[in-house]
């Protein structure tokens, strides 16, 4: 009797074990990776912390948030900015949020999230500069941009002006400080946090903003699918205050 109830036992025991191995160790998922790309030289948007020396900024946040959203985990590459719709284009990275202005023209070769930021061009100049107030003095003038961006492009169709085309923004602003040019075109936000972060010791904004841009987060072309959830994405952490507690950690006054 009692040897039949240890077997019966043993056989209990055996079975729970092995149901239990079943249950509690389930195969480690692998966490899935969003390959995102940007260009780090756009505080408040994206940049390199001088102390961790990490990508942090606006973006950076928001697509970390979009990311945890999606069940993805982030991974952010360093490219020129250039460089991101081809990386794209060529499936080196997944998505690219840099502060990139949704065009039409870029709209032909990837997919764009709702716009997420509102933004414009604006000029920095030296302070004693009194020549130029707005984008209409901006003629014949030697000019200062970033390469592949809206600047560049407004620079480009400037009357007589000859348009230098950095990689980095850091080299523009600094040649205008060297007096190398008479005028940076760039978006508003970032020259308003560059006068901020000291750049207003010896430059200043002139004129009214150009017309309104936006920014969205580009996606490979191919992949609506991937497009459709970062919206979604995005809509969730704009109701859940995510958004909006981003937003003032990088805007607030
Ligand atoms: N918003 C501008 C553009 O899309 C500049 C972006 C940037 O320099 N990161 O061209």
């Amino acid at each position: 009797m009692l040897k039949k109830f240890s077997v019966f036992m043993l056989v209990c025991l055996l079975a729970a074990g092995l149901a239990g191995c079943g249950s509690s160790a389930p195969k480690k998922e692998e966490q899935k990776v969003l390959r995102m790309g940007m260009e780090p030289t756009f505080p408040p948007f994206e940049f390199s912390d001088d102390k961790t020396k990490e990508f942090v900024g606006f973006d950076i946040d928001i697509m970390k948030a979009i990311a945890k959203e999606m069940g993805y985990k982030l991974e952010v590459q360093n490219l020129g900015f250039d460089a991101l719709i081809p990386a794209l284009e060529s499936g080196n990275i997944d998505v690219a949020c840099s502060g990139i202005t949704i065009t039409d023209e870029r709209a032909k070769k990837v997919n764009f999230s709702k716009p997420y930021y509102e933004s414009g061009l604006t000029i920095l100049v030296l302070k004693d500069n009194n020549d130029i107030k707005d984008f209409d003095d901006l003629k014949g003038k030697r000019l200062a941009v970033q390469i592949g961006t809206t600047g560049a492009m407004e620079a480009s169709r400037t009357e007589g002006a000859t348009v230098r085309e950095y990689n980095g923004l850091n080299e523009a602003y600094l040649e205008l400080k060297n007096g190398g040019v008479d005028a940076v075109i760039n978006d508003r936000p970032v020259n308003e946090y560059f006068l901020k972060q000291g750049g207003g010791e010896y430059a200043k904004s002139v004129g009214a903003p150009k017309e309104a841009e936006e920014y969205g987060i580009a996606t490979v072309k191919k992949n609506e699918e991937l497009a459709k959830n970062i919206d979604k994405a995005l809509d969730t952490i704009k109701k859940n205050g995510e958004y909006q507690k981003i937003y003032e950690k990088w805007f607030s006054k």
